[in-house]
C-alpha cells in the first residue's frame, strides 16, 4: 500500500505527484497535446491538460500491472455489463492518487483559485440508465482498490442516457453528446479490433478426422474497436481497465455496389454497422425485445470473449485452461448470450468436444439477477433470434435438449416441470428465456440483497433452486465510499480523516468508531456542521438551477432515482399534498419546515412516469408560490439526474425516501449512499432497506408499509383500492383536489390517468400504504424537532454503514464466486523494464 515517492520509478518528470510536477505536466500538455500557449488557455483547455497529466500517471501504473499479472498466474475477473455509469473521472482520479491538494496548487498559477471550476468542465459519460450501471462502476472501483485484476467489458455508446430538461413541468429529452468536446480518459486500440458476425446460415460437415463440424456463414460483420478507460484503485498501484467496444463497419465501403452506381446503398451498409454502438436504450429495466438491442448485446459479448481467448493464445496458454484465467460475471441477462457464444468459439473455432466446451463454459460463468419484474425478464422471439444468430440458436436448442433430459431422468413424467424450466418458452409465441440460459450455464446465480435473493429462489426460479440448491446465493450490493463519501462530501471526509485516520475510505469497518461520539455534544455539533455544508452547497445549486431559494435549515427530504411506479414517487407526492392541505387548514401543530426534493429521469416511452414528473412540478408550482405555505413547505424537482448531480444531493440529504412497493426493488444502492452520508431512511421492508434497518437498528429507521408477503396477500385476496379510499377522508380530499385541477392550472383531465390508476387497479399499492406512510412522516417530523437526537441518529447511520461498502460486496464475490485473490502491483517492475 502507499505510492512510491515521486521520482523512484519511470521518468520523474512524467510521473511526479508534487504540485510542481503537475504544473509542468499541465504546461507541457497544453503545448504539445492541445496546441495552446498558457496565456490563451481557457478552462476547458486546463481541464484537458490536467486530465492528460493525470492519465500519464495512471498509464505508468497500468503497465506495471500488466507486468504483475503476467508473472503471477491469477484468475482475472471479466465483468460483463451493458452499462457502466462511471461518472466524472478527473476529480475521482485525483482522489485515488492522493493529489487533490497538489492539483489545486498546480492550477493556481493559471488563475484558478477553485479547482471545482475545472472539475465541473467535465461532461460525464452517461453509459447507463441508473442503479445497475452505477453498480458496475462501483464494483470496478472496488476491484482495483482491493488490488484484484479485472476488466470491465461494455459498449462505448456514442449517445448515452439522454439529458433531461424540464419545460412547462414536462420532461424533455435531449441527446447526450458526451464526446463532443473530446473525452481524454479513453485510449482506442484499433490494432485489437474484433470481428462479429450477424445473420446468414450454418453449414455442417465431417472434418478429416470424421468429427461433426458446424460452420456459421454470417451475412454481415461488424468490427469492434476497444476503447480502454483506466480504473485506478484507492492509493494503490492497481490500475484495471474498462474496455468499451465501439462498432465500425467492416468495410468503409462496398465498392461493388458503388461501382454499379449505387452510392447510397454502399454507404447504407457502413451506417448500419456503426449504428450498433450508437445509442444506449434509455429504458431502465423494461426492454421490449428489440432487434438492435440483441445485436448490441451479441456485439459486445462476442468481442469480449474473443479478446479473452486471444489473450491466452498470445501467451501460449491452451484454451482448455480458460477457467484457470478468467471468471466471467454476467451483470443481469444483458450479456447472457455469452453462454452460447463461448460454446460456439470453443466448438467451432477451437474444435473442442461438447463436454469439454460445456465444462469450460460452466466453470467460468456466473450470473447476477437484478429484477423480478416480469416485464424486465429478457426473452427473444425465436424468429428474431434465429435470423440474427442462427448458430447460437442451434447451440441453445442443444443445451436445452441435454438439460431437459437431465431433468426428465430426475423427475420422470413431470411434463409441467419440463415446460417451466425449459430455455424455450412455448406459451404464446415461442421465445428464448435468457434468464434460464444464464441460470443453467452459471456455477452461481446471485440476487443483490438478502430479501431479493430469497425471492429469486422462492418466486422466480423455484424449480432451478430445487434442482441446484447450492447454485443460488446472495451478494448484497454495495457502493464505493471513495466517490460517495470522500469525494462527494469533503467536509465529512475531513472529519473522518481526523477521527479514523486518513485511510478511512479503505477501512470502512473502523468508521464504527464514530459510535463513541454519539453522546458528545461538541462532536455532534461538528457532525451537523458537515451536513450543513452539504445542504448549503445544494441550496446554492437549486438557486442557480431552479431560481428557487430554499432554507438550508429546513429538513431536506429527498427522493432521487429513476421515475418508476414501483418506486412510488407518486406516494411521496400525495403525502406532500396532504401536508399542503394541513398547512392551508391551519393545522400546523407538529409540522417542521421541509424541502422536498425530487430528481430522476423517466423512460421516454413510459407515459405514466412522465406524468408523475409533470405532477410533481405541478405541486411545486402551487406550493412554492403560496406565501401561506412556503415557509413550512417547498418542493423542488431537479432536472437531469446523473452521477454529477447525485454527488451534490446525497451529502445534502436529511431524509432518504426508499418507499418502493415491498418485494419490487431488488436492492437499491441510492439507499446506501444516503446512509453513508448520514441521512435517515424512511422506507419499506424492501431490497437492501431490510439490511440497512438491521445494521442501524429499528429505532434509527422510519419503517412503514406492507411487507412483501403482505403485498402478495393483498393481491391474492382481491385488492380493492376504491373501497379503501372510501374509508379514508384525507386521501379523498387529496385526490379530489387533484381532480379539480388544483395542481394543473384548472385542467381537470391532465392527471386523470394517475387518479384512475390509483383508484382502479393501484398495482403498486399506493393506497394501501398511504396512511402508514403519513404516520411515519409524522414520526420523522417529531424526531427532527429534537435536533440532538436527530444528529445522533445520523452519526449512527454513517458509523454502521460499512456493510454497504462495495469493498465488502466485492470481497464476497471474490471469495465465494470468483475464487480470485489480490495481486499487488510493485512499481519496481517498471524501472526494470
Ligand atoms: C445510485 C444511483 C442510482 C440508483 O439509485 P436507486 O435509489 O438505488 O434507484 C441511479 N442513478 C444514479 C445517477 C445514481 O448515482
Amino acid at each position: 500500500m502507499g505510492l512510491p515517492e515521486p521520482g523512484t520509478y519511470g521518468d520523474p518528470q512524467r510521473n511526479g505527484l508534487r504540485a510542481k510536477d503537475l504544473y509542468d505536466a499541465v504546461v507541457e500538455h497544453l503545448f504539445y497535446s492541445i496546441g495552446r500557449r498558457v496565456p490563451g488557455a481557457d478552462r476547458h483547455d486546463l481541464y484537458m491538460a490536467l486530465s492528460y497529466a493525470v492519465r500519464d500517471r495512471l498509464m505508468t501504473r497500468y503497465l506495471a500491472g500488466l507486468d504483475a499479472v503476467g508473472t503471477s498466474p491469477s484468475r482475472m475477473v471479466a465483468y460483463l455489463s451493458a452499462e457502466f455509469l462511471i461518472g466524472p473521472q478527473l476529480g475521482n482520479n485525483l482522489l485515488m492518487l492522493g493529489i487533490q491538494q497538489e492539483a489545486a496548487e498546480a492550477l493556481k498559477p493559471f488563475g484558478i483559485n477553485d479547482i471545482d471550476d475545472i472539475l465541473h468542465v467535465e461532461t460525464e459519460p452517461g453509459l447507463g440508465n441508473g442503479g445497475l450501471g452505477r453498480l458496475a462502476a462501483c464494483f470496478l472501483e472496488s476491484l482495483a482498490s482491493l488490488e484484484i485484476p479485472a476488466t470491465g467489458y461494455g459498449i462505448r455508446y456514442e449517445f448515452g442516457i439522454f439529458d433531461q430538461l424540464i419545460r412547462d413541468g414536462w420532461q424533455v429529452e435531449i441527446t447526450d453528446k458526451w464526446l463532443k468536446a473530446g473525452w481524454p480518459w479513453e485510449i482506442p486500440h484499433p490494432d485489437q479490433a474484433c470481428f462479429v458476425g450477424f445473420g446468414g446460415h450454418t453449414e455442417s460437415h465431417r472434418d478429416q478426422h470424421g468429427a461433426y463440424r458446424v460452420r456459421w456463414i454470417p451475412a454481415e460483420h461488424a468490427i469492434g474497436i476497444p476503447h480502454d478507460v483506466p480504473v485506478l484503485g484507492y492509493r494503490v498501484n492497481t490500475c484495471n481497465r474498462l474496455r468499451l467496444w465501439r462498432a465500425e463497419a467492416n468495410d468503409s465501403f462496398d465498392f461493388q455496389t458503388f461501382n454499379r452506381g449505387d452510392y447510397s446503398g454502399a454507404v447504407e451498409k457502413k451506417v448500419g454497422s456503426e449504428t450498433l454502438s450508437k445509442v444506449l436504450y434509455p429504458n431502465d429495466g423494461t426492454d421490449a425485445g428489440r432487434r438492435l438491442r440483441l445485436k448490441q448485446q451479441h456485439f459486445f459479448v462476442s468481442c469480449s470473449l474473443q479478446d479473452m481467448i486471444r489473450g491466452l493464445d498470445a501467451r501460449g496458454i491452451p484454451v482448455q485452461e480458460f477457467p484457470v484465467h478468467w471468471a466471467i460475471q454476467l451483470n443481469d441477462t444483458h450479456p447472457s448470450i455469452a453462454v452460447a457464444e463461448l460454446m460456439r468459439l470453443l466448438l467451432d473455432d477451437k474444435h473442442l468436444e461438447w463436454e469439454a466446451a460445456w465444462a469450460i463454459t460452466t466453470a467460468c460463468l456466473s450470473y447476477t439477477n437484478h429484477t423480478l419484474l416480469p416485464e424486465a425478464l429478457e426473452t427473444w422471439g425465436l424468429d428474431l433470434f434465429g435470423s440474427l444468430l442462427p448458430r447460437h440458436l442451434e447451440l441453445i436448442f442443444e443445451i436445452n435438449r441435454r438439460f431437459l433430459q437431465q431433468v426428465r431422468l430426475r423427475h420422470p413424467g413431470n411434463e409441467g416441470l419440463l415446460q417451466r424450466v425449459s430455455i424455450i418458452d412455448e406459451t404464446g409465441g415461442k421465445a428464448v428465456r435468457m434468464a434460464h440460459l444464464a441460470t443453467i450455464a452459471s456455477h452461481h446465480v446471485n440476487g443483490v440483497a438478502a430479501l431479493h435473493s430469497e425471492l429469486v429462489k422462492q418466486e422466480l426460479f423455484p424449480e432451478f433452486a430445487a434442482l441446484w440448491p447450492n447454485k443460488f446465493t446472495n451478494v448484497t450490493n454495495g457502493v464505493t465510499p471513495r466517490r460517495w463519501l470522500a469525494l462527494a462530501h469533503p467536509a465529512l471526509d475531513g472529519l473522518l480523516g481526523e477521527v479514523i485516520g486518513p485511510d478511512w475510505p479503505v477501512r470502512m469497518e473502523d468508521v464504527r468508531q464514530l459510535e463513541a461520539f454519539q453522546h458528545d455534544a461538541a462532536f455532534l455539533e461538528r457532525w451537523s456542521d458537515c451536513k450543513r455544508s452539504g445542504k448549503q452547497r445544494l441550496a446554492a445549486y437549486i438557486l442557480r438551477q431552479n431560481a428557487l431559494a430554499i432554507d438550508p435549515d429546513s429538513l431536506f427530504d429527498v427522493q432521487v432515482k429513476r421515475i418508476h411506479e414501483y418506486k412510488r414517487q407518486h406516494l411521496n407526492a400525495l403525502q406532500v399534498i396532504a401536508l399542503y392541505l394541513r398547512i392551508k387548514n391551519g393545522d400546523t401543530h407538529g409540522l417542521v419546515p421541509r424541502t422536498v426534493i425530487f430528481a430522476g429521469k423517466a423512460a421516454p416511452g413510459y407515459a405514466m412516469a412522465k406524468l408523475i414528473i409533470r405532477f410533481i412540478n405541478g405541486i411545486a408550482e402551487v406550493v412554492n408560490a403560496d406565501p401561506t405555505v412556503n415557509q413550512l413547505l417547498r418542493v423542488v424537482f431537479l432536472a437531469d439526474y446523473n452521477v454529477k448531480l447525485s454527488e451534490r444531493v446525497y451529502p445534502a440529504a436529511d431524509l432518504s425516501e426508499q418507499i418502493s412497493t415491498a418485494g419490487l426493488e431488488a436492492s437499491g444502492t441510492g439507499n446506501m449512499k444516503f446512509m453513508m452520508n448520514g441521512a435517515l431512511t424512511i422506507g419499506t421492508l424492501d431490497g437492501a432497506n431490510v439490511e440497512i434497518r438491521e445494521e442501524v437498528g429499528d429505532s434509527n429507521f422510519f419503517l412503514f408499509g406492507h411487507t412483501a408477503e403482505g403485498i402478495a396477500r393483498l393481491h391474492r385476496d382481491g385488492y380493492r383500492p376504491w373501497e379503501r379510499i372510501a374509508a379514508m377522508p384525507l386521501l379523498q380530499e387529496v385526490l379530489g383536489l387533484i381532480g379539480q385541477g388544483h395542481f394543473s392550472r384548472g385542467d381537470r383531465d391532465l392527471f386523470q390517468p394517475l387518479l384512475n390508476n390509483l383508484s382502479g387497479p393501484d398495482p403498486f399499492c399506493v393506497v394501501a400504504d398511504f396512511e402508514d406512510y403519513l404516520r411515519a412522516q409524522q414520526t420523522v417530523a417529531s424526531t427532527w424537532a429534537d435536533r440532538r437526537r436527530w444528529s445522533r441518529m445520523t452519526l449512527l447511520n454513517t458509523a454502521r454503514s460499512a456493510y454497504f461498502s462495495s469493498d465488502r460486496a466485492i470481497a464476497e464475490y471474490a471469495e465465494g464466486i470468483w475464487e480470485v485473490k489480490p495481486v499487488p502491483v510493485a512499481m519496481r517492475s517498471l524501472i526494470e523494464a
